[in-house]
């Protein structure tokens, strides 16, 4: 496993990076199992949030046989504003976990000027974290953002974080935007990311096999038959393209099954640069899922006679396998006053969608995982291969 130094901190982190979101997708004792083979493949640095559900327990409980010692933990915090909540959650993983500090810690999901606004604020998280590390309880502060470049840039710049967490891949999508297009991802790996490194600020990346969407086993068929073509193992050249990149500290991967830590930490043992002919197949490989993913921008619902809120809803169906999205997913749509089975198929909003995305049948598909979710109070089945951020 190759490390790199996280911008100016004192941290050597491994380039391949463990997320915890989809430990809860397998037993106990699996999600230990892989959580103790990352480690042994060299894998130091261990990502989990508090708001994701069961994942902080079972991640602390994998730790606790002697493991937190030899990893970098990092924790994290989305959703809140209030400052004494932020503390509040952090003890309390503090305490989950049995250790005194987190290595890094980040505030995650600042996204926009209102979320920014209020974490700095007087008596806002950011004051709470900064006071927290002065009493050693964090190490090294940082921020994750699904925001567009230039708000990033602004993150760099502000001077309070000392590394950023960013959404890249080479399929350029982001799962978990609706306001993040294409543009503001390919600038992340053109101006933010080397703009970042150039300050010594340090940069981790998520969402490097598109949140699920680069993976070979992924369920949407249309996606499967896509990134299965030419390039025989198209997640690990993913990853490749991401890792390869020397001002990117280290990607955190989702892993929650065994061959998915022995396939990632295997990149990570050699993340070289890809020759042109696998940048060419991989890009081959990948273009389909640009035109197959929604980016949430609304852009084509001014077209609907239906009034169907198309980015919302296929979005959402993205999204309805992620913990912390699932319970609002459900009900949601099942508040919807126009759900995707009102659909006329005139096709109108197509011809308005810059990405050229079925729609059709998108909100076929998005109707039907959704209202099984929220009928049945269940998630589809999730891909096998996970990702996280
Ligand atoms: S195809 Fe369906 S979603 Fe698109 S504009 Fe027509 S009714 Fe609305
Ligand atoms: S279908 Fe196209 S235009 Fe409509 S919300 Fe999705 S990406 Fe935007």
């Amino acid at each position: 496993m190759k490390y790199r130094r996280l911008g100016q901190t004192d941290l050597d982190v491994s380039v391949i990076g463990l997320g915890a979101l989809f430990l809860d997708r397998v037993g106990v004792d699996d999600a230990q199992r892989v959580v103790e083979r990352a480690v042994e493949r060299g894998v130091n640095l261990v990502q989990c949030a508090h708001e994701w559900g069961r994942n902080e327990e079972l991640l602390a409980r994998a730790l606790s046989d002697g493991l937190r010692n030899r990893i970098l933990l990092c924790g994290a915090s989305e959703g809140q504003i209030d400052g004494a909540r932020y503390m509040e959650l952090m003890e309390q993983g503090l305490r989950r976990y049995r250790t005194e500090h987190y290595d890094l810690y980040m505030l995650a999901n600042i996204s926009n000027e209102a979320r920014l606004s209020a974490v700095m604020a007087p008596g806002g998280g950011l004051e709470v974290l900064k006071r927290a590390k002065k009493q050693g309880k964090i190490r090294c502060l940082g921020v994750a953002s699904h925001g567009s470049s230039k708000f990033v840039r602004q993150l760099v710049d502000c001077g309070e974080f000392e590394f950023v967490m960013v959404s890249y891949n080479v399929a350029e999508v982001h799962r978990e935007s609706g306001h993040a297009l294409d543009e503001d991802i390919g600038h992340v790996g053109q101006d933010v990311i080397p703009y970042a490194a150039e300050r010594n600020v340090g940069v981790l990346a998520m969402k490097a096999l598109g949140g699920g969407l680069l993976s070979p086993s992924i369920s949407d068929p249309a996606l499967r038959a896509v990134v299965s073509t030419p390039v025989s193992t198209p997640a690990s050249l993913a990853l490749r393209y991401v890792v390869a990149r020397e001002d990117i500290s280290s990607a955190v991967v989702g892993m929650n099954r065994l061959h998915e830590v022995e396939e990632n930490c295997a990149v990570g043992d050699a993340p070289h640069a890809l020759t042109t002919e696998e940048h060419r197949t991989l890009s081959d490989a990948v273009s389909g899922i640009r035109q197959t993913y929604c980016r949430g921008c609304h852009h084509c619902e001014h077209a609907c006679p239906k009034e169907i809120v198309i980015g919302r809803i296929l979005q959402w169906e993205a999204l309805i396998g992620w913990p912390m999205h699932e319970q609002s997913i459900r009900r949601d749509y099942g508040e919807l006053e126009h759900k995707a089975d009102e659909c006329i198929e005139c096709r109108l909003c197509e011809a308005d969608c810059p990405y050229g995305i079925d729609v059709v049948g998108g909100l076929r598909r998005a109707h039907k995982t959704l209202l099984s979710a929220h009928t049945q109070g269940v998630n589809r089945p999730l891909p096998a291969r996970s990702e996280t951020g």
